[in-house]
């Protein structure tokens, strides 16, 4: 369903192209930058329903300028090489955008989940991940996946079991793919994380009334007039917390059979609800259903979320989506022709690089928790209980001896005595990572007069930096 002209990955270099010749970096590695390293093409056999299946699949490492390489398993009809390779390209970008330590790397499977029983996409899941392992395109060291479009914790279990049955004296085997769920390795807050990492972003910069001014837009996320695609993963958590937490109204979702549409805004949580009874949007309640879903991208609204795939906002629809704010929650939502259309018109586009790393950020600290084979916050957090309550105990004793005798209130003493659990600790982090990654690429936004968007200065910051750890490595 790829709209982009030349591809995705083409998209993708057109980019890459246009924030390069921006920086003073050689010929030789900006052409080593932006190619893709190496592509591995696996088909196997499964026997299922009494008759071998053969699939198609693939892992594609872009840049090993940092290892472990990171990046998600899509499990999409849609999956080809392209799409896979660009991927891989941005995971790049991103990883370097937001500080984690790693290359980047992406992988999907030519399949639709949807047809298969979950013991059958068991063995297809194992028997791919098999075929990656041995040839360790699946290692804690060297290439770590991640959930992507249609996978999910479930997957990412069965491969790393999977490694693990392979490499039974690796002590680290965990650490071969994040994503995974809590009792399998995994870490507090990693489902989340993606959306999260979009409410993260939107609040940062809803912080800054200049870069808000640009959009035309001002206030806060209270009110704000929001339109999703995709009620997955990271769509469904991103509306649902922006619009619990933040006060923010979703006016249209639009999925894959339609979109919905209420300015009274829509209860997300319900929707989700919706569509996993009923299959879809359509029929919802106390929303107006419009069967051409895509058409809602173009509807009134102060901020436009694709969530869901690449290539939906393009050359033949650009000028009439009117969203003053994009923040592209899904990679590659936005093509480079609709990119150039956009920018013209004024719209700010909060870019897939940054956007959606979240679900990177919340990856590299369950790999660390892997690695360190501790929980976050296991040692410390009684600790920390322990000495806020010897501030508690000391303010009490002192205010005895006041003439006017204060107490600090029951809430105050709950919320402050509390240590940071996992958690916490893991929204701290995320929070810290996307406010830093925010502030870098608007340092370069605001600095330089030709850097007209924030997805040139993303770029400009990452690629500096993958630059300066390939001129490190001597190349
Ligand atoms: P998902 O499979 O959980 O959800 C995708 C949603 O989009 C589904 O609800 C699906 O029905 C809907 N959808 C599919 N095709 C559609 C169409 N044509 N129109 C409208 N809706 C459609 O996937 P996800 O993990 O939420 O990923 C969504 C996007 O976010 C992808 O671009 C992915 O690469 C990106 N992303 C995901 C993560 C992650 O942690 N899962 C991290 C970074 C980026």
């Amino acid at each position: 369903m790829s709209v982009h002209k030349g591809g995705f990955s083409a998209s993708v270099n057109a980019m890459y192209d246009r924030a390069v010749a921006l920086m003073d970096l050689s010929p030789g590695l900006t052409e080593k930058i932006r190619v893709c390293n190496a592509t591995y093409t696996v088909r196997f056999g499964v026997r299922l329903r009494g008759a071998i299946h053969t699939f198609t699949g693939y892992r594609s490492v872009h840049s090993e300028h940092m290892e472990p390489v990171k990046g998600g398993i899509r499990y999409s009809l849609a999956v080809n090489q392209d799409e896979v390779e660009a991927l891989a390209a941005l995971m790049t970008y991103k990883c370097a955008l937001v500080e984690t330590p790693f290359g980047g790397s992406k992988g999907g499977l030519c399949i639709d989940p949807t047809q298969w029983e979950p013991h059958e996409l068991e063995q297809i899941t194992r028997r791919f991940a098999y075929e990656l392992i041995k040839r360790d395109m699946i290692n804690p060291a060297q290439n770590v996946p991640a959930p992507d479009m249609g996978t999910g914790e479930r997957e990412m279990a069965w491969i790393s079991d999977q490694y693990q049955r392979m490499n039974t004296t690796d002590i680290n085997g965990r650490a071969c793919v994040t994503g995974k769920p809590l009792n399998a390795g995994g870490i507090a807050g990693r489902i989340e994380a993606t959306g999260r990492g979009v409410q993260y972003a939107l609040r940062e910069f809803f912080r800054h009334p200049e870069d808000m001014k640009i959009a035309g837009l001002s206030g806060s996320l209270e009110g704000k007039r929001i339109v999703v695609q995709g009620l997955g993963n990271v769509g469904f958590h991103a509306a649902s917390f922006l619009s619990r937490e933040d006060g923010a109204k979703i006016v249209a979702v639009i999925e894959r059979d339609g979109a919905v549409h209420s300015d009274d805004g829509i209860d997300v949580d319900e929707l989700h609800m919706h569509i996993r009874e009923n299959g879809g949007v359509k029929g919802f309640p106390g929303a107006s259903f419009e069967a051409e879903g895509a058409k809602l991208l173009e509807a009134d609204c102060d901020i436009l979320i694709p969530a869901a795939l690449e290539g939906v906002i393009h050359e033949g629809n650009a000028a009439r989506v009117t969203a003053p704010l994009i923040i592209e929650a899904a990679n590659g939502p936005v093509t480079a022709e609709a990119d150039a259309i956009l920018r013209k018109r004024g719209c700010v586009i909060i870019p897939d690089m940054y956007a959606n790393a979240g679900g990177v950020t919340v990856s590299y600290f369950e790999w660390v928790k892997n690695l360190s084979h501790i929980r976050f916050g296991r040692m410390e957090r009684r600790a920390e209980e322990a000495r806020h309550q010897v501030l508690v105990n000391e303010l009490e004793r002192l205010s005895k001896n006041k003439e006017v005798a204060w107490t600090l209130s029951d809430n105050f003493k709950r919320d402050y005595l509390r240590g940071a659990g996992e958690l916490e600790l893991v929204r701290s982090g995320l929070d810290d990572t996307m406010r830093s990654a925010y502030g870098a690429m608007r340092e370069v936004w605001h600095a330089r007069d030709e850097v007209a968007d924030l997805r040139t200065a993303g770029f400009l910051v990452s690629i500096s930096r993958i630059a300066a750890s390939y001129q490190a490595k001597g190349l």
